[in-house]
């Protein structure tokens, strides 16, 4: 199963992904988001979050 992963080098902290989907997304105390349950995913909302990122931090795992 495929899971979002968010690149600390890119995100902003802006919490959209954490708004979208708060299952998977998580703020941490560096005030980034990170992913605290990547197999909660089942409905697919992370797409949503991932294209809703407004820089692009949240990828498909490769
Ligand atoms: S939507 Fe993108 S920039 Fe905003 S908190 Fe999530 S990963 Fe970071």
């Amino acid at each position: 199963m495929a899971k979002p992963v968010v690149d600390p080098d890119l995100c902003t902290g802006c919490e959209s992904c954490v708004d979208i989907c708060p299952e998977v997304f998580e703020m941490g105390d560096d005030g980034l988001s990170w992913v605290k349950n990547p197999n909660a995913c089942n409905n697919c909302d992370c797409q949503e979050a991932i294209d809703n990122c407004p820089v692009e931090a949240i990828s498909w795992e490769a």
